[in-house]
């Protein structure tokens, strides 16, 4: 069997020249094309979109003409003619493919055929980039010739949005590129044909889709199409870090010690309902009343929903938890006891407010926490477009990562012209500082030649020496490790003058182009002979630095990843530019001594070199190359194992914000989905309830009673009616009776307010309801996520753990949803302004309706969201499993049975079961 690389080679060859065909097929289209006038190209494009449109003809048929369309327009508007192998990957980026082009083969220009080609159909095309600059950059130099063709472009930064106008001028940019940017709506951006923008807006935009409470709070529209810059650098090394968006978990913690009073003065039994095998606490009517007057309000459904979730988590706390029991106070922290092994599980909270209860009920500080309101990883949001497609100079080594988790296939584009680039062998040391002495003496060397060098470093604290060793030696020189993406751009464009030496970490996916002789300067050109001057001395310089040999890049460590390495490489060398490069390791560098193992070592002994002395040999090359793709191999495996992990969430939250979707659009969008959403949420929840009383009934009759109370409370029925239609055994009934008297009172409910207000209504209840446990669900399952390799799982897969126990979670999350969701439409009470009833009808404006949150969750996000590099190995205990969210739900198949077997309920005394 062949080697994957080698299957990759072969495949790679046929790709280049089936793509080479339909390049022809453009070409010969090139005359037409030419022989447009520049008013014709809007029109065109307007063809083209109808044709699409109606269906009439599929992207394929029309690329070569939109492509050939493309071209001309590069070369009219910005005097960019795509070369015949930027057309190719243009067709493989159309074809949702990772094209690998050398850096500064242009691969900004590259994308705008598959671009325009895609964004024909109206849905939007996305350009994702790794920084704002870029993006801004981009989408200016880019907008121009989507403009010409008749196409809107925008930008999506941190913070802001643009949208190319060519009738707009920003007096402060100085870039040309920048100029013609002018700010717009978020909505509006996204409205653009064609959108570039950096990858965690995209990300953070979908996430605040999501806890909109409003349509028009929506801005973006569907996930059709994206090439996204850098494949590598974001789809592989930063994949995994999860975007989050947080809020404080309650600002107002003196409630908690108001509920904790209140519930003091409650008695058992009139007042509440526990269940110690289920420990689960509920309110009774009279109670509910008897904490309305306590407080003084007349409903307090009507004030706050979750004060009812609050009060009985204080409950819970109250009579259901003890004090070295269940948890331990130690000096004013409460830390929770393992229900089955007796340890401190130090660090760890309960979920769902119980915690904070606790703290309140034993007096001690409430410790806010912030919690995440939503999470997705950027690997997560790419993978939901529907076509793909990735651009980077290094994918060629990750070939195999692409196609196992993206699906997409990865090509190597050969370059424009020959690449004359010399890549020396590895020059070897025994020690790191002999290492670093020989480093400094080669930039002395070239800096007194005037040639320019690039030196990469692995890490900060070695970037940091190398610039104190060249200052020691007095050799001017640019220091790259910080995070200013536009000052990074401008050294890095001024990295290949005369005399520049530049020291820089990781070069990865940084998107600026060396150029010999450095960029050339426009700020302060107005007149053409200034123009003509400026161009003549950058000239001069450029053929100066290429006398000199071009850019000398110098890598001082092997990276773990080769593909980094190459990354640093091909920063020389551009275009067919002049350009060398060459590695310097030591046998301390990390790679060597984790990876290298006995092979290298051993090598090193018999070829016996001193310490001074490097040792230059294709051999040890080989060998670290080898240890490389060890490391490489080690990595993959990880992450393709973390993503097993991703998985389950990832499948749950698109279930749950599928739901959201139909509620939130379906009032206006989508009347009947939004009716059936509700309808079988209520027909469920009396289903499972129906089915848990008519089981119970047989094993454990002492129950009927709390349980008609339970739906007697839940649906606002009367409980001894309940009572006897259980003791009748008359399940059909029973359900009928329900839901007669339910239908009846949403009816009823409906008719005071017009049904379109009552249809928000529910809309913002199910929202609410939704929101509350789902950002509850998203901690719980981070919990279960830390504790399950801590878990003694004797002989069983963590991941199979894992999903069974998430899969739980999930299932009481929808629970819980149904049966809040069902509780607020029960219990809201909506008033009428008076003064509407000056208006005829119902208008919106015109209602009391205290139930929406003060605040909607996008309102109280945090403005900055967080994006933390998640620590993987967090010292923590095992996840505690609520006992409390029994209480919002009634039994299902998988809990234990009431019989007190220990077995599972639908293996003991479920119904069905023979
Ligand atoms: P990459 O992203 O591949 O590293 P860029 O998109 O930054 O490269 O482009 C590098 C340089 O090449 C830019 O200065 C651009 O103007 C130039 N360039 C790209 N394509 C062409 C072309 N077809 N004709 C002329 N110049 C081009
Ligand atoms: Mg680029």
């Amino acid at each position: 069997m062949l080697s994957f690389f080698k299957r990759f080679v072969n495949y790679n060859e046929r790709e280049i020249t089936r793509l080479q065909k339909i390049v022809d097929q453009i070409n010969l289209l090139d005359d037409k094309a030419k022989a447009l006038k520049d008013a014709d190209f809007p029109a065109e494009t307007k063809s083209l979109q109808e044709s699409i449109r109606s269906g009439e003809k599929k992207l394929d048929e029309v690329l070569p003409w939109s492509f050939a369309l493309v071209r001309e327009a590069g070369r009219r508007v910005n005097n960019m003619r795509h070369y015949d192998v930027q057309l190719m990957a243009g067709v493989a980026l159309h074809e949702g493919k990772v094209v690998e082009q050398k850096t500064g083969e242009g691969k900004t220009l590259t994308a705008t055929t598959a671009l325009y080609l895609n964004a024909l159909a109206g849905k939007g095309a996305h350009l994702v980039t790794v920084n704002d600059y870029l993006a801004r950059r981009d989408a200016g130099w880019m907008g121009s010739i989507f403009h010409f063709l008749g196409m809107t472009t925008s930008a999506m930064i941190s913070g802001a949005s643009l949208l190319y106008d060519p009738e707009f001028t920003d007096a402060d940019a100085h870039d040309p590129r920048l100029i013609h940017l002018r700010t717009v709506t978020r909505k509006e951006a996204y409205a653009a044909d064609i959108t570039y923008g950096i990858n965690s807006e995209f990300g953070f935009d979908y996430l605040r889709d999501n806890m909109a409470q409003q349509l028009s709070g929506v801005v973006q529209r569907g996930f059709t199409f994206a090439i996204v810059d850098e494949a590598d650098s974001v789809l592989i090394d930063e994949a995994r870090t999860p975007h989050i968006i947080s809020a404080p978990y309650e600002q107002d913690t003196s409630k908690y010690f108001e509920y904790a009073k209140i519930v003091k003065q409650l008695s058992p039994e009139t007042d509440y309902i526990i269940d110690e095998k289920l420990r689960t606490a509920h309110l009774t009517e009279p109670g509910i009343e008897k904490i309305e007057k306590m407080l003084g309000i007349e409903n307090i459904y009507e004030k706050d929903f979750e004060m009812v979730f609050h009060i009985e988590a204080a409950l819970k706390a109250e009579v259901l938890f003890k004090k070295d029991k269940e948890y331990i106070v130690r000096g004013s922290e409460v830390v929770i006891v393992d229900e089955f092994t007796g340890r401190l599980l130090e660090g760890r909270r309960f979920s769902e407010g119980l915690h904070q209860a606790i703290e309140a009920k034993e007096n001690v500080a409430i410790q806010r926490e912030s919690r995440t309101l939503a999470t997705v990883s950027l690997q997560n949001y790419f993978r939901m477009y529907e076509k793909l497609a990735g651009m980077t100079g290094t994918a060629a080594t990750e070939a195999e990562e692409f196609s196992k988790i993206y699906k997409t296939e990865v090509l190597v584009m050969p370059t424009h012209r020959d690449m004359v680039r010399i890549d020396h062998p590895d020059m070897i040391y025994k020690t790191e500082a002999a290492k670093f002495n020989a480093v400094v003496e080669d930039i002395a060397e070239q800096y007194k030649k005037g040639r320019p060098v690039l030196v990469g470093t692995t890490a900060i604290d070695k970037n940091e020496h190398l610039s104190h060793l060249l200052k020691k030696r007095g050799i001017p020189h640019e220091l790259l490790n910080a995070k200013n993406h536009e000052r990074e751009a401008s050294i890095i464009a001024q990295a290949g003058k005369k005399n520049a030496i530049t020291v820089a970490t990781n070069m990865a996916g940084r998107g600026v182009d060396i150029i010999l002789g450095g960029d050339l300067k426009t700020e302060n050109i107005k007149t053409d002979a200034q123009r003509k001057k400026a161009q003549a001395e950058w000239q001069k310089e450029h053929e100066i630095v290429t006398e000199l040999g071009g850019l000398y890049v110098i890598g001082t460590e092997r990276h773990e990843s080769r593909r980094i390495d190459n990354q640093l490489r091909g920063r020389a060398g551009r275009q067919c530019d002049a350009g060398e490069t060459r590695f310097y390791v030591s046998l301390e560098d990390d790679v060597m001594r984790i990876f290298g193992g006995e092979q290298i070592s051993s090598m090193m002994t018999m070829l016996k070199f001193p310490e001074d002395q490097p040792l230059s040999h294709s051999m040890v090359s080989r060998a670290i190359e080898q240890a490389q793709i060890k490391v490489e191999g080690f990595h993959f495996d990880s992450r393709k194992h973390v993503v097993e992990y991703d998985d389950v969430l990832n499948k749950q939250r698109e279930i749950l914000y599928k739901m959201r979707h139909s509620i939130l659009f379906g009032v206006e969008q989508d009347i009947d989905a939004f009716n059936t959403t509700v309808q079988q949420t209520i027909d469920e929840q009396i289903a499972s309830m129906g089915a848990s009383f008519f089981a119970l009934q047989e094993s454990d009759p002492e129950m009927q009673d709390q349980f008609s109370v339970d739906v007697a409370t839940l649906f606002n029925l009367d409980p001894k009616k309940l009572k006897s239609l259980i003791e009748g055994r008359d399940q059909e009934s029973f359900t009928k009776y329900i839901e007669e008297n339910v239908a009846k009172q949403l009816e009823e409910k409906k008719k005071t307010v017009g049904p379109e207000i009552w249809n928000q209504v529910i809309r913002s209840m199910f929202l609410s309801s939704i929101d509350q446990y789902w950002t509850q669900h998203l901690t719980a399952i981070e919990d279960l996520r830390e504790g399950i390799n801590l878990r003694g799982y004797a002989q069983m897969d963590p991941l199979v753990e894992y999903k069974n126990e998430a899969f739980k979670l999930f299932e009481k999350l929808l629970d819980s949803i149904r049966y809040e969701a069902i509780r607020r439409m029960m219990y809201v009470e909506i008033t009428m302004n008076p003064h509407g009833d000056e208006h005829e009808g119902h208008n919106h404006a015109h209602y009391n309706y205290n139930e929406t949150p003060k605040k909607s969750l996008a309102e109280q996000v945090q403005p900055k969201a967080v994006k933390p590099v998640k620590a993987e190995k967090k010292a923590s205990s095992p996840s505690v499993s609520e006992p409390s969210a029994e209480a919002k739900k009634k039994l299902g198949r998988n809990d234990l049975c009431p019989c007190g077997s220990g077995k599972k309920w639908k293996k003991c005394h479920f119904p069905n079961m023979p």
